[in-house]
Order: C-alpha cells, then sequence, then structure tokens
C-alpha cells in the first residue's frame, strides 16, 4: 500500500477544521496509519522546506509554518500520494477547484491548509521525517 505525509497547516488548525480535513481523507478512503499535533520549531520548518531555501517567499513560508501548531499524518490507501493531492487542490486556493480542501478551508497561497508529499519518493523521506516506523501501522 502507498503511504503518503499530510501536514495540516496552522491556519486550517486554528480554525477547528482538523476533524473535518480527517474526514475527507477517510471518505475518499484513504487510512490513517499514524497521527499527532506537533509545534514545528524553525529548525525543523527550514530542513523540512529545505527545497524551497533559495524561494523568494521561504522566509514567510518557515514564519506560517512556525506560526502555530500542526497535525502531521501519514495516510495510507491505493495512489495515497495522488489521492490525497487532488483532495488538497491547487496552491493558491483561489485557483482550487471546488469541493478540494483549499477552495474550502483555505484563505491564501501562504495558509493554504495543509501540505501534502508530491512525489512517492517525497512522501518516504517526509515520512521519515516525522515519525519513526514503530509509530505507523
Ligand atoms: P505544499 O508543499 O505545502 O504541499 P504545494 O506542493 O502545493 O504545497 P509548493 O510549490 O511545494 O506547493 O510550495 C510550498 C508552499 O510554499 C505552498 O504550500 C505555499 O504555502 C508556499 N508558496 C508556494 N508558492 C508561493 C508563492 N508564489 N508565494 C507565496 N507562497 C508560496
Ligand atoms: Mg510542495
Amino acid at each position: 500500500m502507498e503511504q503518503t505525509l499530510s501536514i495540516i497547516k496552522p491556519d486550517a488548525v486554528a480554525k477547528s477544521v482538523v476533524g473535518k480535513i480527517l474526514s475527507r481523507f477517510e471518505d475518499a478512503g484513504l487510512r490513517i496509519a499514524a497521527t499527532k499535533k506537533i509545534q514545528l520549531s524553525r529548525a525543523d520548518a527550514e530542513a523540512f522546506y529545505a527545497v524551497h531555501a533559495e524561494r523568494p517567499f521561504f522566509g514567510e513560508l518557515v514564519d506560517f509554518m512556525i506560526s502555530g501548531p500542526v497535525v502531521v499524518t501519514v495516510l495510507e490507501g491505493e495512489d495515497a500520494m495522488t489521492k490525497n493531492r487532488d483532495l488538497m487542490g491547487a496552491t493558491n486556493p483561489k485557483e482550487a477547484q471546488a469541493g478540494t480542501i483549499r477552495a474550502d478551508f483555505a484563505e491564501s497561497i501562504d495558509a493554504n491548509a495543509v501540505h501534502g508529499s508530491d512525489s512517492v519518493e517525497n512522501a518516504a523521506i517526509e515520512i521519515a521525517f516525522f515519525f519513526a516506523q514503530k509509530d505507523i501501522s
């Protein structure tokens, strides 16, 4: 079974829509294999988003990701990575299709409610960043 990593970002946690977002994953046939609520440190956020270090928005992205707690989840199922990206919608919520998580719960390209791994290879790296194998079932 394929696995992918989801992060419910600080804006969505602050709005108390964690349960609604997790329900969307389960309703789409994705299983929650592990989940936890954590506060990222600046070092955590910089390391997690290191691929974007040279982008002009990197500082804002890191500031936003440490602005409050996040909920990190391992999702498991057939085509889990692609399924999660489809449920999330476009990076910019203004461009996200109706019915997607970002269209329904996100305000802006910075505060865009969720992160999802963008490849199966990155999913494995991102899952290992947050979870020990013994915490995934
Ligand atoms: P994520 O990696 O968070 O799942 P994504 O894969 O849809 O989102 P990326 O291109 O990986 O989008 O960008 C990572 C994050 O950086 C985005 O979720 C968004 O919050 C922020 N970001 C991306 N592009 C911009 C931009 N042009 N201006 C401001 N923030 C941006
Ligand atoms: Mg991305």
